[in-house]
């Protein structure tokens, strides 16, 4: 008991041994074979920013957070249903059953799923969903997102403004698109 008092940097506070990224999770587990073997998965910890290795794969209790459970269920199974998803997540309250709804919406936003009947989903990207099991649906988001780039001037360049000026005062522009 007098241990649990020490801090050990190395550790996340799910006891898993942290790493600062996918890259060097993958590098510790790629360099130790006979520890970790072939069929290991990196994961970002549900609880912190810190990675972490596992060999037994996904269990979606530990998964923690809604999005990954969902996540897990559709991936894993042909066909799922609400009140599957509600079940396995053991959702009893309203907020619980709107939160569910919300990521759903997303996931089919994202075209990670499809209805394909009332209240039941199929899977249309499989690695995406994994993905989000790995990583969780903010972090996922943000590796998709394209590249940030500057914002358009909200006012068109003067030289844009002063060519359309000369090609409206012109009418058409003669200039046939085909020469034939
Ligand atoms: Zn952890």
């Amino acid at each position: 008991m007098a241990q649990s008092a020490y801090v050990r940097p190395w550790r996340c506070r799910c006891d898993k041994i942290r790493y600062q990224d996918e890259a060097a999770a993958t590098r510790v587990a790629q360099s130790d074979p006979d520890r970790y073997g072939p069929h290991f998965s990196v994961y970002r910890c549900p609880g912190a920013t810190c990675w972490h290795i596992t060999t037994r794969g996904f269990h979606p209790r530990s998964l923690r957070t809604r999005n990954r459970i969902a996540a897990y269920y559709l991936a894993r199974h042909q066909a799922v249903a609400r009140w599957q998803l509600v079940e396995e997540m053991s959702i009893d309250t309203p907020s619980g059953q709107r939160k569910l709804g919300e990521i759903i919406a997303a996931f089919e936003r994202a075209g990670l799923i499809r209805a394909v009947s009332h209240d039941v989903w199929t899977a249309v990207d499989r690695d995406g969903l994994r993905r989000i099991v790995s990583v969780g649906w903010d972090y996922y988001q943000q590796e998709r997102a394209p590249a940030v780039e500057p914002a358009p001037p909200l006012v068109p360049p003067l030289g844009l403004v002063a060519r359309l000026r000369r090609w409206l005062g012109r009418g058409r522009p003669r200039t046939p698109v085909s020469s034939r």
